[in-house]
């Protein structure tokens, strides 16, 4: 695949805007990419033309090719697709907070349930009960009484002479009785859709009025997980999504289709068998193993930093021309800042390396936020021409910066310094005598 995408690349030249022509190479590696991570057809088709609508005519940014710029807009979109990371139970003020489990069968709810109520326990300081809804099979009970051991929570179960509707209304009396806090009711699953199965579920809904129904969505599901996702939601109005078995090698497309579909939150990662196998959801990370390629998104980040370097190395010229705007003073703070050491940076450049090792870079590093805090609130006029500045604009800008004007007039006067500096720096150079001040 790696082969196939750089073919892809090389054949995707020149700058410009994108196009249907200059899309279409890598759009179609793309398509296959989704597909060859389990991503629903249906999806995939929607996904692409999407893409294209929204891509068509976007400016190929500086450093990209084309190809790459697509395969950035790609990326982003499946994070945006995807969600965020910071999904979690939702806990009532006050009462017993409430959380159902579903999904097919061998799906991972009973583990998933263990290994939540397991969080909760350990972390957040809650008293789960475990129900054991799943009476169809003795063994399934067993399960859930196992784990329940091994994290110190309580199953309440009847066994598998009472029904799941009937368990599950007992179980949540039982938990108001003793105390606790939050109850998961573990459910039975189907290999498939049935109905038998969705009334009982529908059942259990309607007695109990759940906080949270999660859906459990397994990292090797295939293609017609599109129709028992919408299955489930219609039904029950699912809350939030449990992917699990994302240890193994699935590149878990399936839950891209889940929440194109849904459009319902992930709430937890399931990672393998053990019951601290659970984590958080990382959109980021996702969306990388479904496009299914490291070395793409290295590409794109090797793109994005090459960028940001242009930009820089721009402002620097400009800078060496002797034209230094307020502009080119944020997009130079800006460098730093990406650079990661005030200290650093200053010292590549000629003539600032004393001046580095002399200042406190902390004090330097909070006065220079503040700096940036000011010229983002002047108008871009504003920061071309600062001369324009009077008392009324000046004090708008300590407004919209949080600062008083005088450090508006402090970071002017250092703008006025490093302005000068840099004309006397661009003189040299231009005398061929470049400043050697200890850099
Ligand atoms: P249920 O039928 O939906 O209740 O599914 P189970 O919780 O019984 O899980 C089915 C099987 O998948 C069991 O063998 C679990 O140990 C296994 N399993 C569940 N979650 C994970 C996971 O995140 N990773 C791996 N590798 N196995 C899992
Ligand atoms: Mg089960």
């Amino acid at each position: 695949l790696t082969g196939r995408l750089n073919q892809a690349f090389k054949n995707i030249t020149g700058r410009g805007k994108l196009t249907e022509k200059n899309m279409n190479d890598m759009l179609k590696e793309v398509r296959m990419s989704l597909l060859e991570a389990d991503v629903n057809y249906n999806v995939v088709k929607d996904f692409i033309s999407n893409i294209k609508v929204k891509a068509l005519g976007t400016e190929v940014m500086n450093s990209l090719n084309p190809g790459q710029m697509v395969v950035k807009i790609v990326h982003d979109e499946i994070v945006a697709l995807l969600g965020t990371s910071e999904e979690a139970i939702r806990y009532r003020e006050h009462g017993i907070t409430t959380v159902m489990m579903v999904g097919l069968q061998g799906t991972g709810k009973t583990t998933a349930a263990a290994k939540i109520a397991n969080v909760m326990v350990k972390k957040q300081n809650r008293k789960p009960l475990l129900v054991a809804c799943d009476v169809v099979r003795p063994a399934a009970i067993e399960q859930l009484k196992t784990l329940g051991d091994s994290i110190g929570v309580e199953v309440f179960t009847l066994g598998v002479e009472t029904k799941a509707l009937e368990t599950a209304q007992k179980g949540y009396a039982y938990a108001l009785e003793n105390g606790y806090d939050t109850v998961l009711f573990d459910t039975a699953g189907r290999l498939h859709i049935d109905e038998e199965l969705m009334q009982e579920l529908a059942d259990i809904k309607a007695a109990i009025h759940p906080d949270e129904i999660l859906l459990t969505v397994d990292a090797m599901t295939g293609q017609d997980i599109v129709n028992v996702a919408q299955s489930f939601h219609e039904l029950l109005d699912v809350s939030g999504l449990v992917l699990t078995k994302l240890d193994g090698d699935a590149r878990g497309g399936g839950i891209l289709s889940v929440r194109a579909i849904t459009q319902v939150p992930v709430k937890f990662v399931g990672l393998g068998e053990k019951i601290d196998d659970l984590d958080i959801f990382y959109p980021q990370r996702m969306a990388d193993r479904i496009l299914g390629m490291g070395d793409i998104m290295t590409l794109v980040e090797q793109a994005q930093e090459k960028m940001d370097l242009e930009a820089g190395e721009k402002s620097a010229k400009r800078m060496m021309s002797g034209q230094f705007t307020l502009e080119d003073m944020l997009e130079q703070f800006r460098q730093i800042k990406r650079m990661g050491s005030l200290g650093g940076m200053m010292k590549l450049i000629p003539g600032m390396g004393q001046i580095a090792s002399q200042m406190n870079e902390a004090k330097t590093e909070n006065e220079m936020k503040h700096m940036e805090a000011i010229i983002l609130s002047m108008t871009l006029e504003e920061r071309r021409d600062p001369s324009i500045l009077r008392a009324s604009r000046k004090n708008r800008i300590a407004k919209g910066a949080g600062v008083k004007v005088v450090e508006v007039n402090q970071m002017l006067n250092k703008y006025e310094k490093m302005k000068q500096m840099m004309k006397q720096v661009s003189a040299m150079a231009k005398g061929g005598k470049m400043p050697n001040m200890g850099a």
